[in-house]
């Protein structure tokens, strides 16, 4: 049996309307799916078209919903692969997978590619040297660093990478042509997360008058992940108890499980 090499997704249905908060961030990325859907009105101008842009901020922000609304919005095909797993998993043959991604890639083209914690492949070469797969994963870097300068201007293959640790990128990944732009993508403030909120109890039954104001007020810190799953969470919590509508104690109950479970990843780290 051969491990998956990569998602592919030809059918995006993620849209910008998925994704909750972060304008900014959406903003950039139009340009993106204008490029993708209209390439030709840039470069008739000699323009050169971004290959890469580096999603940067805190897990759970939204970094993969993005670039999955970015190929939706455009409607183009995603390929999508973790750098975590060419670390664990393909041992031996990373640089063959990436070669093998971005022919895909390129017969399909316009289409995006993501790389989530790219970090794992990207980190600065030299560092961490105790880390046996070393050599593996300067190979696999090497690999992608190629791809993306043998492509040319009208490939219209668009690369983003996800990542929370800018800081210890390889500098060769943000060189012009390359990862160029950054895009960050932050916690959201109080406003934001009654906007992500919205979004996930568009699913729920919940009982009437429900608050969202205070639910936001109730969650500083939490990524739009986190409120995902205490939508989730007050959903079951409510089922478990027969009831036939999500109330305001069930959110409470399920904010307090979340905090706990944060709580508990914080106490491992530090
Ligand atoms: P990681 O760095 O851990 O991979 P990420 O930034 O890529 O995290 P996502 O995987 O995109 O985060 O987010 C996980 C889930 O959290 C999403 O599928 C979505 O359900 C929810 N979510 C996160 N951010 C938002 C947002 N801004 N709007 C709506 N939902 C969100």
């Amino acid at each position: 049996s051969k491990a998956k090499l990569f998602d592919q997704n030809t059918e995006v249905k993620t849209s910008f309307k998925d994704v909750a908060g972060l304008e900014g961030a959406k903003e950039e990325v139009q340009e993106i799916v204008d490029f993708l859907k209209n390439p030709e009105k840039y470069t008739s101008l000699g323009g050169k078209i971004p290959k890469g842009a580096l999603l940067v901020g805190p897990p759970g922000t939204g970094k993969t919903l993005l670039a999955k609304a970015v190929a939706g919005e455009a409607k183009v095909p995603f390929f999508s692969l973790s750098g975590s797993d060419f670390v664990e998993m393909f041992v031996g043959v990373g640089a063959s997978r990436v070669r093998d991604l971005f022919k895909q890639a390129k017969e399909k083209s316009p289409a995006i590619i993501f790389i989530d914690e790219i970090d794992a492949i990207g980190r600065a070469r030299g560092k961490n040297a105790m880390s046996g797969s070393n050599d593996e994963r300067e190979n696999t870097l090497n690999q992608l660093l190629t791809e993306m300068d043998g492509f040319g201007t009208n490939t219209n293959v668009i690369v983003l990478a996800a990542t929370n640790r800018a800081d210890i990128l390889d500098k060769a990944l943000m060189r012009a042509g390359r990862f160029d732009r950054q895009i960050f993508v932050d916690l959201p403030d109080i406003r934001e997360r009654k906007e992500i909120f919205e979004v996930h109890l568009r699913p729920l039954k919940k009982a009437e008058g429900l608050d969202l104001d205070f639910l936001s007020k109730q969650t500083p810190g939490f990524s739009g992940a986190d409120i995902a799953n205490v939508c989730n969470e007050a959903a079951l919590i409510a089922a478990r108890q027969g009831k036939k509508a999500v109330d305001k104690q069930d959110f409470l109950d399920a904010v307090d499980r979340i905090v706990g479970g944060l709580e508990k990843k914080n106490k491992i780290i530090t």
